[in-house]
């Protein structure tokens, strides 16, 4: 069975983000892992049910685990309480990579569902923390590695030596 990269579904360019932008992405191992399907696109928060577009969220009162284990909350801008839908999404994604035999994940930095190394602070105010989403939460707990969108080079390294390891 081919080994896959779990992509965050709004890197395929596809309009789906809370604000109905995509994240275009390129360059030449990006081609060679779309060319040879090692690419396995999934939005968590289409998964949940969510629309295109939907309110911003984000995680508010602590951290991604504290989210996972009902100590903290996800908020959307309007008020709204999504944390149940945030970790209904996330549980989805890690049973459909369990399915796809992924060996790692790229996903998207910032997003309070996919974000790795930063996210917004939690009041709406433009603010960004070090943190991570509650996917990539999910999956780091999973001992999945997770890659930012903008370290590629590190994920090709990671890549390299795990498919080959694990053949
Ligand atoms: Fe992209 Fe993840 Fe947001 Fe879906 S939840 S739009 S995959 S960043």
């Amino acid at each position: 069975m081919k080994f896959k990269i779990f992509v965050s579904g709004c890197l395929s360019g596809e309009k789906i983000r809370y604000n109905g932008t995509g994240v275009q992405m390129d360059g030449a191992t990006w081609s060679q892992w779309k060319d040879e399907g090692h690419l396995f696109y999934f939005c968590p928060e289409l998964a949940a049910g969510f629309p295109v577009p939907r309110p911003a969220a984000e995680i508010a009162g602590g951290t991604a685990e504290d989210v996972i284990f009902g100590k903290a909350k996800v908020i959307e801008n309007t008020g709204g309480d999504v944390t149940d839908l945030f970790i209904q999404g996330a549980r989805l994604a890690i049973e459909a990579a369990k399915k796809e035999n992924v060996v790692m994940a790229i996903m998207t930095d910032g997003s309070p569902s996919c974000g790795s190394t930063y996210l917004d602070a939690g009041n709406f105010d433009g603010n960004v923390i070090s943190g991570r989403g509650i996917l990539a939460q999910m999956f780091i707990d999973a001992g999945i590695k997770v890659f930012s969108h903008t370290d590629i080079s590190s994920a090709a390294e990671y890549f390299s030596t795990h498919s080959i390891s694990k053949k």
